[in-house]
Parts: structure tokens; sequence; C-alpha cells
């Protein structure tokens, strides 16, 4: 098949190229390297299977695919809230174009959610069921409600232009190529960590998240773009839930393993406006119609990751 990858060149994107090539797909790689870089894709740009095209996806493209996955969207706090404007607009235009586009073309096409929909969730652990409690106009709207209009766009270009969709919510996703200072408390704590610096911790750290290998995850959206008879929304992530405090003590004792002279301590920041207090996906949906869960433990994941972020962020 040939096909399209939206945001293909950031941290995720570049892995699902990486494995649609692999199984012997044509990838085009759409990026406007907003958040994502050349680096992330170089090793696929020889492949005779791959293109990469510049654009964004706030004004219209026309290519013939078979699939298209929508990945285009800053994704870190840090990202999305320093143009707010401009990350709705890529929510919502972004999605209107790609949508526009699978009707013409007759592709069939997966938009990455995520589970910031569920908001500061009242529900734990999160069902796709739940509809969650999102602050229409905090810091974090930007990304949540336009997310969430995406995925209303999503639902009626189904209804009623018969476009065929998918609808994968995403749960906090970590490995090689984050950027190591996009924010995120994975990336975060293991730059801090390999530098010997302290781990900034925001609030008491009782806040919880669930953390998913990116491999897991990528397997889980190629699966439900190829399941027949569901277009979900379905939740894929990791449902081992972390304090951020223990997260924070994981990451030191890895850290400790492959750099014994690290002097890495805890150093407490203020929470930031809205942060969800608890994140866990239920994946009862994700099993039952992908016969899929995570292989990757925490361990094995983290121990990969700080690999690729020491290999390029200290001196050798
Ligand atoms: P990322 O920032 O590494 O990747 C996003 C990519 O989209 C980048 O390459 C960026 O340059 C590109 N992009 C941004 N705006 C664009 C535009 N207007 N036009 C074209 N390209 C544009 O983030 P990621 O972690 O790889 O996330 C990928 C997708 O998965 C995003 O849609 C994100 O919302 C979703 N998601 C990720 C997570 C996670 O934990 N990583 C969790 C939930 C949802
Ligand atoms: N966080 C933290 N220290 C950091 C970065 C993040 O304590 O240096 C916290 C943040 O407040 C949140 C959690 O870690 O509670 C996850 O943050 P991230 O930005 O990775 O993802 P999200 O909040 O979007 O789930």
């Amino acid at each position: 098949m040939r096909i399209l990858v939206t945001g293909g060149a950031g941290f995720i994107g570049s892995h699902l190229c990486e494995r649609l090539l692999h199984q012997g797909h044509e990838v085009i790689c759409l990026d406007n390297f907003f958040t994502g870089s050349k680096d992330n894709i170089r090793h696929l740009l020889t492949h005779d299977h791959f293109e990469l095209m510049r654009h964004d996806v706030i004004q219209p493209v026309l290519v013939e695919v078979d699939r298209i996955y929508n990945l285009a969207c800053p994704a870190s706090p840090i990202h999305y809230q320093y143009n707010p404007v401009k990350t709705i607009k890529t929510s919502v235009l972004g999605a209107l174009n790609m949508l526009g586009l699978a009707k013409r073309v007759k592709a069939r096409i997966l938009q990455a959610s995520t589970s910031e929909v569920y908001g500061d969730p009242r529900e734990h652990p999160q069902k796709e069921s739940y509809w969650g409690n999102v602050n229409p106009i905090g810091i974090r709207s930007c990304y949540d409600e336009g997310k969430r209009a995406a995925e209303t766009l999503f639902m009626d270009y189904h209804r009623q232009n018969k476009v065929d969709i998918r609808i994968v919510r995403i749960f906090n996703t970590y490995g090689p190529r984050m950027a190591p200072h996009d924010g995120r408390v994975v990336s975060n704590f293991i730059v801090q960590a390999l530098a010997g610096k302290p781990l900034t911790v925001y609030g008491e750290g009782t806040q919880t998240r669930s953390f998913c290998y990116v491999d897991d995850l990528v397997e889980g959206m190629i699966r439900m773009m190829e399941c027949e008879g569901f277009i979900g929304p379905v939740n894929l992530g990791n449902p081992t839930e972390h304090t951020i405090m223990d997260f924070a003590r994981i990451i030191l004792g890895l850290v400790g393993q492959v750099t014994p002279s690290t002097g890495s301590k805890i150093l407490h920041h203020p929470l930031p406006a809205d942060d969800p207090v608890q994140r866990k996906p239920d994946i009862t949906l994700a099993h039952q119609h992908l016969n899929w869960s995570p292989k990757i433990s925490l361990d094995e994941g983290l121990k990969n990751t700080i690999e690729y972020f020491r290999s390029r962020c200290t001196p050798a």
C-alpha cells in the first residue's frame, strides 16, 4: 500500500514510518518540522519506498494514497503552548484537510488522538465511554479541545460521508527519538539524571501517569488501522501506573546503573495549571478487538531510551 504519515518526522511518526517500510509499504512522510527533525528519519531517506514532503497540514494537499495516519501536532505541553492558536489550527484544520483527502482518494484514515480528551479524569482508569473533564479555557485547552474537535470531525465525516476512519487515544508514550528538550517528564528526567542535575518534580509528585514504550504503541496503531469492523475510539497505552515521584526514583536507579557517578537529587517545582491528577488506560477494548496489549516492560523500555539519550546528550 501507499501510506501517508503526517507528523512522520516526529518521535512516534518516525517509528511508524520505519515499521511500515519494514512491512513492505510505500511511505510518504509529511511534516513541517515544527517539533520533528530530519535526524529522526535520516536513515530512511535513501530507502526506495520512502518520500519526504515538507508541508503544513493546515494547508490542503493532494496525494494518491491508500492509508493516512494523521499524527501532525505538537505533543509536549511546552511545544503546544508555544503557539496555542497554531496548535488548535493544526488539530482542526489538519483533521479537515486530511479527512477531505481521505474522502477524495477513498483512503482509510487514522487519527492520533490522546488521553488528554479525558482532561483531569474523574473516572479511573479511563474507559473510552468516559466523556472527560476538560477545562475549555485553560492553558492545555488548545491541545485538548483541538484533539476533541478532531475526533468530532472524524466521526462526522464517517457518519455524513462514509469516510473509513479509525481513532486511537494514545496515552503517555516514550522511547528513543523523543526530543531531549521537549519538557516531557521522561525526556526531562533522563536528560537531567545523565547530566547529574536534580530531577524537577512538579508539585508533590503524587500525580500519576502510565508509560507505554513506542514499539508497543506503533504495533497497536497498525493493528487498529488494519482492523475490520471497529473504528474506535480505542485506548492505546500501558496500564502500569506510577506516581511521578516513583518514576523519578526509577530513573535515578536506572541511570545510576549506567553512570554510577551521577549525583542527581529531586527538586520540587510548582505544579502547572490543569495538570491531570491521575491517568491510566483501560485497554479492554484494544485487547478484545485488536488482541493487543503492551509487551515491553518499563525497565527494558527505559534502558533503551536512556542509552539513546546517553549517546546524544553526554560527551562520549
Ligand atoms: P512530536 O512533536 O514528536 O511529533 C509531531 C510531529 O508533527 C512533528 O514531526 C512535527 O514537526 C509535526 N507537525 C506539527 N505541526 C504540524 C503541522 N502543522 N503540519 C505538519 N506537521 C506538523 O510528537 P509525538 O509524541 O510523536 O506525537 C505524535 C502524535 O501523537 C501527535 O498527534 C500527538 O498529539 C499524539 N500523541 C502523542 C502522545 C505521546 O505520549 N507521545 C500521547 C498522546 C497523543
Ligand atoms: N512533570 C514533572 N517534571 C518534569 C516534567 C513533567 O514532574 O520535568 C510532570 C507533569 O507535571 C505531569 C507528568 O510529569 O504531571 C507528565 O508530564 P508530561 O509533560 O510528560 O505529560 P502529560 O502531562 O502531557 O501527561
